[in-house]
């Protein structure tokens, strides 16, 4: 039996996509291995309808719920490569050796960000330590905040902030090298610079830190933090080999109103596409390929 459309990726923009999709009764399978950036934010707090902030996690269960009251295929393993047969259609193959043979595909892969290893931090992300400022710039308004960073990153992210508040540390955790004229704009900016592995985080509760340790014993107290970190990684390899057009920065570029990419049969949506990294932005796009997805069913 061959598929409609397969998912691959079942976060945010994935589930919305099923979401439409089932509701055309389309015969569809989501492909998804359970980690992802919506796994991760603990509170998402710029969502319309939800002031006080939601979980990645409820999102997701809700999601999934929904996908499978209209009958949505939900597998729980990882695609590793997909094949592209000569009469359009696609195989996808699933780490358990199963193969998913499907008309349309799909792609929802979204980024793997990099996060130090610290302990107490997963709980925290969202909550009071954050990782977009577009997202999150808000909630430290006029608040105290630490950034912990890589070399230039982490100060363009510094710099960035004092939009939001004057009071920040950039604690240059990788100890990359940062770029002369960039520290000279630190400075300028009163941004103390410490070029410092963070050793430990305080967290007064979970999820709500409390300050950082660096690693020559130096204390820093703060109730709120940014990560800025590099080594995120766009999960764009698995699109490669057919021929799914990349950026130089990997991500994947499609038709900005169908979200089609430029192998006919294939979209992607989300984190993976290069725009804004926002929640929102993934649930639209999943919305809005769903329904091209449908059109190009209807006429095939
Ligand atoms: C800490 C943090 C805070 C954030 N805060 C905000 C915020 O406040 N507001 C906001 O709008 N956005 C925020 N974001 C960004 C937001 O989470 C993302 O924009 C959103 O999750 C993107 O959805 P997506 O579906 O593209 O990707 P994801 O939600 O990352 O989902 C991708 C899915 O693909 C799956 N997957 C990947 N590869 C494979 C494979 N080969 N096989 C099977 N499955 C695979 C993963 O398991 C995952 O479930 C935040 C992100 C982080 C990390």
């Amino acid at each position: 039996m061959s598929y409609d459309c397969i998912i691959i990726g079942g976060g945010i923009g994935g589930l919305q996509a099923a979401i439409q999709l089932g509701r055309y009764n389309h015969n569809i399978a989501i492909v998804d291995n359970g980690s992802g950036r919506s796994t991760l934010c603990k509170e998402y707090h710029n969502i319309l309808g939800w002031p006080d902030g939601v979980s990645g996690d409820f999102f997701r269960e809700q999601g999934r719920k929904q996908a499978l009251s209209y009958s949505v295929n939900l597998i729980e393993d990882t695609a590793c490569s997909i094949t592209k047969k000569d009469n359009g259609t696609f195989v996808v193959h699933l780490e358990n050796g199963a193969d998913l043979p499907g008309k349309k595909l799909l792609l929802a892969t979204g980024l793997t960000e990099r996060i130090p290893n610290l302990s107490g931090i997963y709980p925290c992300l969202g909550k009071s330590i954050y990782i977009c400022p577009d997202c999150d710039g808000y909630e430290i308004t006029n608040k105290k905040t630490i950034v912990i960073g890589s070399g230039n990153k982490g100060a363009h992210l510094s710099l960035l902030l004092t939009y939001w508040t004057e009071d920040i540390i950039y604690v240059n955790h990788d100890l990359e090298e940062i770029d002369k004229d960039l520290k000279a704009k630190l400075k300028t900016n009163h941004i103390p610079l410490y070029q410092e592995e963070v050793s430990e985080l305080h967290c007064k509760e979970e999820g709500y830190i409390s300050g950082i340790t660096l690693s020559n014993g130096y204390k820093i107290e703060a109730n709120h933090a940014f990560l800025a970190m590099k080594g995120t990684k766009v999960n764009s390899d698995i699109a490669k080999n057919i021929g799914v057009e990349r950026l130089e920065n990997m991500h994947i570029h499609v038709n900005p109103r169908t979200k089609e990419t430029n192998v006919p049969n294939v979209w992607a949506v989300g984190d993976l596409v290069n725009h804004s990294q926002l929640l929102s932005v993934a649930m639209g796009d999943g919305a809005q390929a769903a329904i091209w997805i449908h059109k190009s069913l209807q006429s095939s």
